[in-house]
């Protein structure tokens, strides 16, 4: 198991928005979390993420045991790699919003251009390479941010709800490539929706969360066929 989280829980004030939630990660998976909006799913993704540590519960990465060691956080991190909902793109050139991805490591400009090219192809954005990237519609900034994100070859992938509010192009490339990264890489992936369908389509097992925990895990077509409770039966009926 890459991931192994064992009763996680997060208050913020007096609200407790995870519950004890469990979940394992086999390597070279792809896992969608689904559940409807205000359910935790973001939440639980920035600590598996290691952007912020959970209130109580404990969490492995990569074999190791790291909510005891936070002075190890940014070297953990560097081998995992997060894209937001939201997308994130700097003021600059394309190629500088990809290139950036790689900055800290010590590969070479040669290894650098190489990577950001081939990358870009891989996205459908060479064309785009010298643009301003704040330029670019919705659809083609996500597929920066996942340039980014994409080029430093993280060993685990987080995608936080990736293609809400895109076009159906920009969504379409995006599926592409993460099936692709899993294939080729063997990256493992954890990818939260709201969209059944897309969890469908993407994940090899998905886990349901609702109110704060997730509450089932299984194969799509189990989870749709036999959800565990009325919560997780209703959501995958109204969702669809
Ligand atoms: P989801 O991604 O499933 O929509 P979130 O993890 O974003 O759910 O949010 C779950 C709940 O936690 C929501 O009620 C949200 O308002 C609350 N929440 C999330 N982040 C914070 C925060 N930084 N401070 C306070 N409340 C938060
Ligand atoms: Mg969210």
């Amino acid at each position: 198991m890459i991931i192994e989280a064992h009763d996680i829980t997060k208050e913020y004030g007096d609200q407790r928005v995870l519950d004890g939630v469990s979940l394992a990660v086999e390597e070279g998976e792809v896992l969608g979390i689904i559940g409807p909006s205000g359910s935790g799913k973001s939440t639980f993704l920035r600590i598996l993420d290691l952007i912020e540590a959970p209130t109580s519960g404990e969490l492995s990465l990569f074999g190791e045991d790291v909510l005891s060691m936070q002075n190890r956080w940014l070297e953990i991190r560097r081998r995992m790699g997060m894209l937001f909902q939201k997308p994130i793109v700097f003021n600059a050139s394309v190629y500088d919003n990809v290139a950036m991805g790689m900055r800290y490591r010590s590969e070479n400009r040669a290894e650098i251009d190489r990577r950001v090219q081939e990358t870009l192809e891989a996205v459908g954005l060479s064309r785009y390479i010298k643009s301003s990237a704040r330029d670019l519609s919705g659809g083609e900034q996500q597929r920066v941010a996942l340039s980014r994100v994409i080029v430093t070859e993280p060993e685990i992938l987080f995608l936080d709800e990736p293609t809400a509010n895109l076009d159906p192009a920009s969504t379409a490339t995006i599926e592409e490539m993460v099936l692709r990264l899993n294939r080729e890489r063997g990256t493992t992936i954890v990818v939260n929706t709201h969209d059944m369908l897309q969890g469908q389509r993407l994940s090899q097992r998905v886990g349901v969360m609702i109110a704060g925990d997730i509450m089932q895990v299984g194969k799509p077509k189990e989870v749709f066929n036999n959800p565990a409770n009325l919560q997780i039966a209703r959501f995958v009926g109204v969702d669809n």
